[in-house]
């Protein structure tokens, strides 16, 4: 089962939340309003839902590894 990664550089977060309206098991906002990461790696059963949480980032702050270290998003 491949295992993937999540990178997430807070100081790029603008609190947009479509990373929690995606992933709400992943991310959630703080009392800052910025997003904090519930979780580092996930399954491929999340795979879309953890690429669509990213991709939806407007502030592309977050990024997507697979096992290889690939970047995915
Ligand atoms: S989508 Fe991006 S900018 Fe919006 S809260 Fe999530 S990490 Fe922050």
């Amino acid at each position: 089962m491949a295992k993937y990664t999540i990178k997430y550089d807070r100081s790029k977060c603008i609190g947009a939340a479509s990373c929690v309206k995606f992933a709400p098991d992943t991310w959630k906002l703080d009392d800052e309003g910025l997003a904090v990461q519930l979780k580092k790696e996930f399954a491929d059963e999340e795979l879309d839902k953890q690429v669509k949480a990213a991709k939806s980032c407007p502030a592309h702050a977050i990024e997507i590894y697979d096992e290889t270290g690939k970047k995915i998003v």
